[in-house]
């Protein structure tokens, strides 16, 4: 029989945090799940009854232990894994402290029934609160089988702190989903109060074993993230929840960090900010990402139950993942707007020979034709137009769009713009024809992406005018308080906006686009997300509130659904669009318009299979 337990000579023990390793049930149910992969099992099996605190059993086939090991596993920092400190930073195993068995042990009632594959018979170790221990043989197959009972029964003050037998429950059950995730090559079987909850045999891909622990319609709302970052030798893969589909909490949100489920703030941000401008407010993706990098890179130690890093170089990774995220939910749009993969990266709208609508140049960037109308900035009564990197005050209407044209105005004399323009259905859809089939544009959500560019791209270089009678916004002390400090951000975005009384907001000017828009619900709108990124540092908290500041002026300034639209500012618009970055989304994610093939069209009327 081979013994594998060495004992952690004493100031190697002290040299590592003791921490608190039983704190609930769910963390046993972590230490002595990994103990079983540790131990190199295939098969594991959890029983649970009262959310853990009545019982937790946890069965594998591992290669369990000799008769001597298992009494020894029990004693003070009794470890098979490791024999130094120095261990700590290139272990590979998940249990290194030697501490869970012996802690889970003086608080509960303990039986463990274990064999190794040489051993003619299994050995039996009953323990109460660590004493009283009991030894005997068992007949038994190879493997562990261990079983707590009455969890702190000799610690009440403890036992007062555990939550509801749910709460517990959905803590365990959250942790063997994450264990299923980052091990697909066991076969786990989790049984509750006698009724199985999960039955995962081994799987060969990740989503297969999303699909066990879900279901296969949730896996077809997944897409698969992938990326290396060269610099820190970081790859991030995973997959993770497309435009449309979106979980109330952020419970199916998953990281796991070289082969380890861990908790991140950080990381979270940095995934949610790749959703920015996608998920609805309140709403949260679902993702499962695995980060691997340089284990000298990341600190697994800093917390007693493993279940926080620390990065070295924290940014690069957040970085990373934030643009995987991005890139990821871009390509996937891109590949349903313009199904050819060749055309993603080609005009939406492609000029087509035998359409009836020529546009000539000098038709398409007529100012007029800009959105808003000329007409529209009359009737604003400006007494003053600021812009602020130019001087002179201008007073034509139709040059003050200027500078924001003159860019398209050169790509325009580039190509020949020509398309079938179809009509507009319902006031809400532009319709028009295109080589490949029928496009159907959502006018105000194109606008919004047009706007959102444009806002993005020259937010120091917007024409804004003077409000001829200052808008006031009355908030509370503490709202003016949070928002406050803040200001310039809106006015690097054109707006204006002042302190007036404790409890008041003036705003003096507003971009030209969207000065009919109520600033009142803007400012409350900024002021959660104020709140929301209050903990971003500050170059990133200035990025996210910017980018929801314009997203947000962006979709107030758009064309709503329903406005009628004249086939001239439909050209426009198509045009601006076919211009704009991003162009397959609007800036919530939503997108900005859908081919339906000629392939299609004929499929339907069974011209074609
Ligand atoms: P650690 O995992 O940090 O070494 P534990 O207290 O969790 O400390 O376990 C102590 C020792 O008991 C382990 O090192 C291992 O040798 C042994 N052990 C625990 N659980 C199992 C198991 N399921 N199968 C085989 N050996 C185990
Ligand atoms: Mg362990």
């Amino acid at each position: 029989m081979t013994s594998r337990i060495k004992k952690l000579a004493p100031e190697e023990a002290q040299k590592i945090s003791a921490g608190e390793v039983v704190e609930r049930p769910a963390n046993i149910v972590k230490e002595l799940i990994e103990n079983s992969i540790d131990a190199g099992a295939t098969h594991v099996t959890i029983y649970i009854e009262d959310g853990g605190k009545q019982l937790i059993r946890i069965v594998d086939n591992g290669y369990g232990m000799s008769e001597q090991d298992a009494q020894r596993c029990f004693e003070h920092h009794a470890t098979s894994k490791l024999t130094s400190v120095n261990d700590l930073q290139t272990i590979n195993t998940f249990g290194f402290r030697g501490e869970a068995l012996s802690s889970i042990a003086s608080v509960s009632n303990v039986t463990l029934i274990t064999k190794q594959k040489e051993a003619a018979i299994g050995t039996q170790v009953t323990l109460e609160g660590s004493k009283n221990i009991e030894v005997t043989s068992a007949p038994c197959t190879v493997g562990t089988d261990i079983t707590i009972r009455n969890l702190f029964y000799n610690v009440p003050a403890r036992k007062k702190f555990l939550k509801t037998r749910d709460t517990e429950m959905r803590r365990i059950a959250n942790l063997v989903h994450a264990l299923c995730l980052n091990h697909i090559n066991i076969d786990f079987s989790f049984f509750c109060d006698g009724k199985r909850l999960i039955n995962c045999p081994i799987a060969h891909s990740l989503s297969a074993r999303i699909t066990q622990l879900k279901n296969s319609q949730y896996v077809t709302n997944l897409l698969p993230i992938e990326t290396t970052e060269t610099r820190g030798n970081i790859r991030i893969t995973g997959m993770i929840s497309n435009h449309y589909f979106f979980r109330y909490d952020r419970n199916s949100i998953f990281f796991f960090v070289n082969n380890r489920w861990i908790k991140n703030q950080h990381l979270s941000r940095a995934l949610l900010r790749g959703y920015l401008n996608v998920t609805p407010p309140a709403r949260f993706p679902a993702a499962y990402i695995f980060i691997t990098l340089d284990s000298t890179d990341v600190d697994i130690n800093i917390h007693p139950r493993k279940e926080e890093v620390t990065f070295l170089h924290s940014r690069t990774v957040e970085n990373a993942l934030t643009q995987a995220v991005k890139k990821c939910l871009e390509d996937n749009l891109s590949a349903h707007i313009a199904p050819q993969p060749q055309q993603n990266f080609q005009p939406i709208f492609q000029a087509h020979s035998t359409s009836p609508i020529t546009l000539e140049n000098n038709v398409t960037h007529k100012t007029e034709q800009a959105f808003p109308t000329p007409q529209e900035f009359m009737s604003a009564s400006p007494t003053n137009i600021n812009r602020p990197t130019h001087t002179s005050t201008l007073s034509a209407p139709q040059t003050f769009l200027q500078p924001l044209v003159k860019q398209e105005i050169i790509i325009e004399e580039k190509k020949e713009s020509t398309f079938k323009l179809l009509g507009q259905l319902n006031k809400t859809y532009i319709i028009i024809e295109k080589e490949e089939g029928m496009f159907v544009v959502d006018q105000h959500a194109a606008q919004e992406r047009i706007l959102y560019e444009l806002f993005s791209k020259r937010f120091n270089d917007l024409p804004t005018i003077q409000l001829l009678f200052p808008q006031t916004i009355t908030l509370t002390k503490d709202e003016i308080s949070l928002v406050e400090p803040h200001l310039g951000i809106f006015k690097k975005s054109g707006i204006e906006v002042e302190l007036f009384s404790e409890t008041q907001l003036t705003v003096h000017t507003t971009p030209v686009h969207i000065k009919h828009i109520s600033f009142e619900e803007l400012i409350r709108e900024s002021i959660s997300w104020i709140k929301e990124y209050h903990t971003l540092d500050s170059s990133d908290f200035f990025k996210a509130v910017n980018e929801k500041l314009h997203a947000q002026m962006a979709c107030k300034a758009a064309v709503k659904a329903g406005g009628s639209l004249d086939e001239k500012q439909m050209i426009q618009l198509l045009n601006d669009l076919e211009k704009a970055d991003n162009r397959f989304t609007c800036p919530h994610g939503r997108p900005t318009g859908w081919l339906l093939s000629t392939h299609d069209i004929e499929k339907k009327f069974k011209r074609k299979t």
